[in-house]
């Protein structure tokens, strides 16, 4: 079966309800049979998520979050925003895992691990992130970290949960650096990645969407989404303009 290729932004801390309004404008606007043959979805800051939505219904885009509260909830876990919320504004997707959130703000794997099991018990895909730092890639354990962030996650929730999830490999290298991985070495980690779940599960293996993340550009997306294992894109920077995602998107 073939996979259907996803390309979803990731806004980060940017925007504002002016450049939501103008960015869904953009976007109904250009977007054409060639971006549509991809799947796409945006990732704004929690609070443009519900404005987003409202603008982008019938378009075939979806809404994600970047990130969600590891507690299911409701209870005393003051400024955070749970799943069963997201999914309640009309979220279908929520990044779990990035790079900023283990490195900046120190989530564990654990909490990661828990953050993906609340997010499919409300009904949204997880996006979980996995990937090396570049001291990591340089002491050849790029492989010993990808097993365990995804074999936390294995552990925790079992390999059927990626049967409805998606895997984003991003190097943190890549992350906003302008040096995105080169085919070849985003090819080995996402064959690296599927075959870890496909030892387990076959037919998960083969389903399961992994999309490359780093640096992603209009001009380097063909040659990384070329590739038999990478099933489209996790975009920073190019997210912001609707333009470029859409270029991302057609390449
Ligand atoms: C990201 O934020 O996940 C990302 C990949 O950023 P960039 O495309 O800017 O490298």
């Amino acid at each position: 079966m073939a996979r259907q290729r996803l390309v979803a932004g990731n806004w980060k801390l940017n925007g504002s309800l002016s450049q939501v309004e103008q960015y869904c404008a953009d976007l109904k606007q250009q977007l054409s049979d060639a971006s549509g043959q991809s799947q796409l979805l945006v990732c704004p800051p929690f609070v443009y998520l519900q404005r987003m939505q409202a603008l982008l219904e019938g378009s075939g885009v979806a809404v994600g979050a970047q990130n969600v509260a590891d507690k299911a909830g409701p209870g005393a876990y003051t400024g955070e925003v749970s799943a069963t919320m997201l999914a309640d504004v009309g979220c279908s997707h929520a990044i779990i895992g990035h790079s900023e959130r283990r490195h900046i703000y120190g989530e564990s794997e654990e909490v990661i691990a828990a953050k993906f099991a609340v997010t499919r018990q409300a009904g949204l895909t997880p996006i979980l992130c996995v990937g090396e730092t570049l001291s990591e890639r340089d002491a050849e354990q790029t492989e010993d970290v990808l097993r365990r962030q995804l074999g936390t996650v294995i552990a925790e929730c079992g390999v059927q949960a990626f049967a409805d999830a998606i895997i984003a490999y991003e190097p943190v290298w890549a992350i906003g650096t302008g040096r995105s991985a080169s085919p070849e070495q985003a090819q080995a980690a996402h064959a690296f990645l599927r075959n870890q779940i496909a030892v387990e599960d076959a037919i998960v293996g083969n389903e399961v969407r992994i999309l490359y993340g780093g640096s992603v550009k209009p001009d380097n997306a063909a040659s990384l989404f070329g590739c038999d294992d990478v099933d489209g894109g996790l975009i920073g920077g190019a997210s912001l303009e609707a333009a470029s995602l859409l270029a991302i998107a057609a390449a």
